[in-house]
């Protein structure tokens, strides 16, 4: 069958393949190494330069994606993946991305699939109930989180120069420089949507830290007060629930008080962390972010759902559209309901919510806060193995599903402490069965143990473990060599 044919019979049956594919695949994957082994250009170099002339059968792509994809995979939903903040795609959500490819809805105008528009506007609903967001809040998807600030950062700006949007940053005159402040542990995100929003990295404010790595509300307050004599003008404060390096938390009913003083922005990204805020016991960590003019939550991120899938919440829809909605006349329409093109820079818009309705449906509230508490009993639990062991310690407070860890080297080390554990997670990673990542906390090499993946159990982690003492036992005695980078 040529796949531009509309043999709906054919289709069932090809389907079928690529499901069978599928379990396969994700059910055969602890057998593969999780972090890829190609080398640069391996994948490109099996792919032919140029597309076939003629339509092929479905069984030579699948085996192409057997030989030459999977290969140059690295698995994140490897029950070993452990690197980064997990992304997590459930039966549930890869079905309802099935479905969308297959509806192919573009929502940009209410008219052009009303289904789409309302239920994504009814998905946010169901997201900021779920955790326990006031109904004042609404929202829409984003691709990612990257995206959702830079939305929120466009709409901030909009308020801070009303009329930014008409003559731009070079309009200014003596307003001052746009600055968006944030902690030093803010995601590099952040860092970009100021580039991209024309305030640039000059126009970042990055606020010291107290000792639990979250934003200090007094240094951001003194911050703002000096805006004026700094020749400052604060646009948006982002505090971030759960940072990348190490989950820390900048406390933010304390950094809105400030906000509300200095009538700034409240930016909250959560990207990682907030669907955390859907347990009762968690709440407390939360407290005040329901103050924030825009909150971002990743879905992709730690809620089930397939990349990509980012929650942008509100409390003023009008601020979104004053900033970014324009309408030309090609795409005027009479009908008076929420056209989501005005909420952001994209026009074109995929039926994200579809994925999230199928995953808020098939998993329930109920097996997602059950998913996030047996993540955080696992981070807990592998932190205790790392405590009770003294060639570990563990380095920052187990919020969420994270742990950031150090392994002390032996006195006879050939190594510092630092390169001692890069060697250490290296040889980690190379021997292929979990996979780690870093971070840089005060200069010290902290390992990353990120436990959020659906296929995350307790015999997972305990391999974990024995896998870090193993290449502990191996660096130690000279077995391993990893080369410095
Ligand atoms: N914010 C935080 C706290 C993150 O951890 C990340 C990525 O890990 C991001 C933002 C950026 O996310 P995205 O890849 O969706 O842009």
């Amino acid at each position: 069958m040529s796949s531009l044919s509309s043999d709906w019979e054919a289709f069932r049956i090809e389907a079928e393949s690529v499901a069978d594919w599928i379990a396969t695949y994700r059910s055969t994957l602890e057998q593969l190494p999780v972090l890829s082994r190609v080398e640069p250009g391996e994948c490109a170099d099996q792919i032919p330069p140029e597309p076939p002339d003629a339509a092929e059968p479905l069984a030579s792509v699948l085996a192409d994606l057997d030989d030459i994809i999977v290969p140059g995979l690295t698995h994140w939903n490897h029950p070993g993946f452990h690197a980064y903040f997990n992304t997590s795609s459930t039966p549930a959500g890869i079905l309802g991305d099935f479905a969308a490819a297959a509806i192919n809805a573009q929502a940009m105008l209410w008219r052009t699939s009303p289904a789409a528009t309302e239920l994504e506007i009814r998905m946010m609903e169901w997201l900021c109930h779920f955790v326990g967001l006031p109904d004042c809040f609404t929202g829409v998807i984003q691709d990612t989180a990257s995206t959702s600030t830079f939305t929120a950062l466009i709409a901030a700006r909009e308020r801070a120069l009303p009329g930014v949007r008409t003559s731009g940053l070079v309009a200014l005159g003596t307003a001052g420089r746009p600055t968006l402040y944030m902690s030093e542990h803010a995601h590099s995100s952040v860092d970009k949507c100021a580039i991209a929003a024309g305030l640039g990295l000059d126009g970042l404010c990055r606020i010291p830290v107290t000792a639990d790595y979250g934003m200090d509300p007094e240094a951001l307050e003194r911050a703002l007060a000096r805006a004026a004599t700094e020749g400052r003008l604060p646009v948006m404060v982002c505090a971030t629930i759960g940072t990348t390096s190490m989950a820390s938390i900048d406390p933010p009913a304390r950094i809105a008080d400030v906000c509300e003083r200095f009538g700034v922005w409240l930016h909250v990204d959560a990207a990682y962390a907030g669907p955390a805020a859907a347990l009762p016991e968690k709440r407390a960590l939360f407290g005040g972010w329901e103050r924030a003019d825009s909150i971002v939550i990743n879905p992709h991120k730690w809620m089930m759902t397939p990349m990509d899938c980012s929650a942008l919440l509100f409390r003023d829809p009008d601020a979104f559209r004053r900033s970014l909605a324009l309408t030309p006349e090609y795409l005027t329409s009479d009908t008076d309901a929420i056209n989501l093109m005005d909420y952001g820079l994209a026009l074109g818009r995929r039926f994200r919510a579809l994925k999230l309705w199928f995953v808020f449906r098939r998993v329930g509230a109920d097996g997602l806060r059950t998913a996030l508490r047996e993540h955080i009993a696992l981070a807990r639990t592998f932190a205790g193995w790392l405590e009770d062991d003294p060639a570990f310690e563990v380095v920052a407070p187990v919020h969420f599903g994270l742990v950031c860890f150090r392994s002390r080297p032996p006195v006879d080390a050939r190594w510092d402490a630092n390169e001692w554990n890069r060697r250490l997670m290296e040889c980690v990673n190379i021997r292929g069965r979990v996979f780690l990542s870093h971070t840089v906390i005060d200069d010290r090499y902290v390992i990353r143990c990120s436990v959020g993946g659906i296929g995350a159990t307790e015999r997972g982690i305990r391999q974990t473990y024995e896998e870090l003492a193993a290449a502990h036992r191996d660096l130690r005695e000279g077995a391993t060599e990893v080369p410095s980078i």
